[in-house]
């Protein structure tokens, strides 16, 4: 092999790397880290299996089982009604979709239990297969032509390199799992008796189908990966394995929008903690600077570090340059 086609195979190798990472909403793989200290990284990589021991319950029979910020883990809801309970997101693999479906059945018992997800991406969804015989499993269509269409090389790429090797095993077992049942447009509302919950997209977002699971009664709202905490929004602009019909950064901001006109009181980011109107806020004044900065600056500008610069106590920094790359090819 010449030495250039060495170079071009690393290249794609962290390419997938970075947009899997990105998916993932995982920490930080740079390329540096990759080469020279392989192995030592991903020691420091604290297990992404969902810890179903210490829900919260933001409100009556609404309990949340909180990310701990570590990387693959989502936030994941369990909502309580009379007759139904609904899940909200249920983790990377079947041990972590285990001890959330035990801990649903403790919170709901003789409830009939209903499993939605946020969005197709893997640590949000891909343990589904354990809720198959106990739970409805209740999803828009876009979510579901996008997991259909993008999950097996998620799936691939997630054993081939996401994971570090003493995580692979996390994989063993998973099948990709459609929804029994989904809804078409942009909203649908479940009753779980006694209590109202609504599922609402925009279409593409951070990507196909994004929804948001609102209460209306108790103004909580699950985001999914459309709201992250403290950390750079996740742009996952990849071309060519994840181009721009995956994402659309203007509907996106339009979600954020209608988030903060329901004013919720408690809002559910995909990742880290709990807030308020202020999140959706700070993640549109995010895409307002990147944006502001795009159209004043030359296209060769490297503008990262001033972007860094002004969220310095943001986490996952690799994320700042997709997004720049997504909004200099017009998006
Ligand atoms: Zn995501």
């Amino acid at each position: 092999m010449e030495p250039e086609t060495i170079r071009n195979v690393d290249r794609r190798t962290l390419l997938k790397l970075s947009v899997l990472t990105a998916i993932a909403g995982s920490a930080p793989l740079r390329a540096e880290t990759q080469q020279s200290e392989e192995g030592s990284f991903a020691a420091r990589r604290p297990m992404p299996t969902v810890d179903a021991r210490f829900p919260a319950e933001m409100a009556p029979g609404v309990f949340l089982l909180p990310d701990r910020r570590i990387p693959l883990v989502p936030n994941i809801g369990i909502i309580v009604g009379k007759e139904s309970a609904l899940v909200v997101d249920c983790g990377l693999d079947l041990e972590s979709a285990e001890n959330v479906l035990r801990l649903a059945r403790e919170l709901a018992p003789r409830r009939r239990l209903v499993l939605t997800v946020t969005h197709a991406h893997p640590e949000h969804g891909f343990g589904a297969q354990v809720f198959r015989n106990d739970a409805r499993i209740y999803y828009n269509t876009a979510q579901r032509d996008h997991l259909l269409r993008s999950g097996k090389a998620l799936l691939d790429c997630f054993r081939a390199g996401v994971l570090p090797p003493e995580q692979k095993h996390l994989l063993d077992g998973v099948e990709l799992t459609p929804p029994h049942e989904t809804y078409a447009g942009l909203q649908a509302t479940i009753d779980l008796g006694g209590r109202e919950v609504r599922l609402c997209n925009w279409g593409v977002a951070h990507s196909p189908g994004d929804q948001v699971v609102v209460l209306p009664q108790d103004r909580i709202l699950f985001a999914g990966d459309l709201l992250e905490e403290g950390m750079f929004p996740i742009v996952p602009f990849f071309p060519p394995m994840i181009d721009a019909e995956d994402i659309d950064l203007a509907r996106w901001e339009m979600a954020l929008a209608d988030i903060i006109r329901l004013q919720p009181r408690l809002i559910v980011p995909g990742h880290a903690n709990l807030g308020g109107p202020e999140l959706p806020e700070a993640v549109l004044g995010y895409f307002r600077t990147l944006r502001n900065l795009v159209a004043q600056s030359d296209r060769s500008a490297d503008l990262r570090s001033a972007v860094h610069a002004r969220y310095a106590t943001w986490e996952n920094p690799e994320f700042i340059a997709p997004a720049l790359q997504y909004l200099r090819q017009g998006g």
